[in-house]
């Protein structure tokens, strides 16, 4: 007897529609699954034998072959379990006929446990999507109960099940599957901390401002306890909510790398802070069993590193692709994965190994020749990929204790998304998203130099030794300054205000002063 059930497999953050043959012929007793399976799928055996014969059914002694289709894609994952489960049930009688109709339209995913019941999987989010493509014949999904937020957040005919003989039973008209329902928890999400909390450090502040506005990468420069980590925590407030589709796209890298907890939709931006001990497959993603790394993970919000001249080298290399590309492609043996990383990048640094360079009440321990090693580490082709260098000061407490409560971030992000908006009217039609992203024509068509700034880039050039990529960051920056103050054209203040976010192009000028 020969059955097949649908059921979804991921590339990527892909899903994919997979048929599951089972077949049961007489003769020596035994369990095989082709359609290139990976090991996972392979050891699924005794978890079907032991899931169907614990449901309270007889599982057949004969030969059994179960394909995966398409072949030629590569399948990983424990929620075939169900579907492979369902086609013995249903090779072997135990699902009557008059259940053809929902098989037919129907994909199942979940992973056994030895009892029957019903595991939660990684994944549901983004192969359920699939299903939603045009084209599919299959339109409902059936998930494990633990998976049925995740599912209705894909907006789609889904139910949930707790066991295999729940399932059983309702193919065959005995009893209902509750419908998935959405959790209302989503609409209440928010950000742990404010910028309001943040007293002091205003330069910084509005320099972050400057970067949500016109998505410029970041570095920042300061000592120990300056509030670089603290204001880097609270960036993702400043900027605009996410969309539904932008919603979804964290959620699917999310789900696929199992990271979802209550499996509801992720509404909020990302913020990752690895450590700078991370492998380069951890930090961009890949390895044997491909996975979204760090850079993936922060898709659509804020990759934070702290203590950036301590990464290795080949990993602050490996992060030119996705700041460039803003995906990452992994290339496997016989297909390649993209994983999307449109993060904007936070960089932090001390001003010098020991992190007292120029402090104000603190000795600096550290030799002219370590603070270069330090700061050479970090120069180069991703110093090239960061729009502003950003300054921190030692905090003074007399003056932090006397300040006034600040600037809430949901204040600050109103004026952001003014910024965006300009930007999306300007480069409509257009490739760009920002104005980080200029090209060279489009900077020439938006960025014209006032005559007034002339002699203060002439001055930052031989003075400070700019080189022609500094000015041009300087200039995509003065374009984003403009637009956060509405005006159309770049003004001399503009300018000047941007050059002040390149202190480390200021060649020679080793000792940061305060
Ligand atoms: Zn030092």
């Amino acid at each position: 007897m020969l059955s097949k059930f649908w059921s979804l497999g991921l590339k990527g953050i892909d899903g994919f529609i997979v048929s599951v043959e089972v077949d049961i012929a007489s003769g020596l007793p035994s369990y095989s699954v082709v359609g290139l399976p990976d090991t996972g799928i392979k050891e699924s055996k005794n978890r079907v034998i032991a899931a169907v014969r614990n449901s309270g059914f007889d599982f057949p002694v004969k030969k059994i072959t179960v394909n995966l289709a398409p072949a030629e894609i590569k399948k990983a994952g424990t929620h075939f379990d169900l579907p492979m489960a369902l086609g013995v049930l249903s090779a072997c009688g135990k699902i009557k006929k008059s259940a053809d109709d929902k098989i037919k339209n129907t994909a199942f995913i979940g992973e056994l446990a030895l009892d029957g019941s019903l595991r939660p999987v990684s994944g549901v989010l983004p192969m359920i999507m699939a299903l939603k493509n045009e084209k599919s014949k299959v339109k409902n999904i059936i998930v494990p109960s633990a998976n049925s937020e995740e599912a209705a957040a894909a907006k789609i005919n889904a139910l949930k099940a707790n066991s295999v003989k729940d399932i059983v039973n309702y193919l065959n008209g005995e009893e209902e599957l509750e419908v998935c329902q959405k959790s209302e928890e989503v609409q209440k999400a928010r950000y742990r901390g404010d910028f309001s909390e943040v007293k002091s450090q205003a330069f910084a502040k509005r320099a972050l401002e400057i970067a949500a506005a016109g998505f410029h990468n970041v570095i920042m420069v300061g000592p120990p306890g300056s509030g670089k980590s603290m204001l880097s925590k609270r960036f993702p407030s400043i900027l605009p909510s996410l969309s539904y589709e932008e919603c979804l796209e964290v959620t699917k890298i999310y789900s696929v790398s199992g990271l979802i907890k209550s499996s509801k939709l992720m509404s909020l931006r990302p913020f990752r802070d690895p450590h700078h001990t991370i492998s380069n497959a951890a930090l961009i993603g890949g390895g044997s069993n491909p996975r979204p790394g760090e850079a993936s993970l922060a898709h659509y919000g804020v990759l934070f590193l702290d203590e950036f001249s301590e990464f290795s080298r080949s990993a602050i290399e490996s992060l030119r692709e996705p700041l460039e590309s803003k995906e990452i492609t992994v290339a496997r043996v016989k297909e390649s994965i993209v994983y999307p990383s449109k993060f904007l990048l936070i960089a932090a640094m001390n001003p010098c190994p020991c992190g007292y360079l120029s402090h104000p009440t603190k000795e600096c321990s550290c030799t002219p020749a370590q603070v270069h090693k330090y700061r050479s580490k970090i120069s180069g082709p991703i110093l090239d990929r960061i729009d502003m260098h950003i300054q921190l000061s030692p905090i003074k407490y007399d003056e932090w204790a006397s300040l006034p409560a600040a600037e809430k971030s949901f204040d600050i992000k109103d004026r952001v998304i003014r910024a965006i908006d300009i930007q999306k009217k300007r480069f409509n039609g257009s490739k760009t998203s920002a104005n980080s992203f200029m090209s060279i024509g489009e900077m020439k068509e938006h960025c014209k130099i006032p005559e007034s700034a002339d002699r203060i880039l002439e001055i930052a050039m031989n003075k400070f030794g700019f080189s022609a990529r500094s000015l041009d960051k300087i200039l995509k920056v003065s374009r984003t300054i403009a637009d956060l103050e509405g005006s159309q054209d770049l003004k001399k203040e503009h300018i000047m205000e941007a050059v002040q976010y390149r202190i480390l192009d200021k060649a020679g000028d080793v000792a940061l002063k305060y």
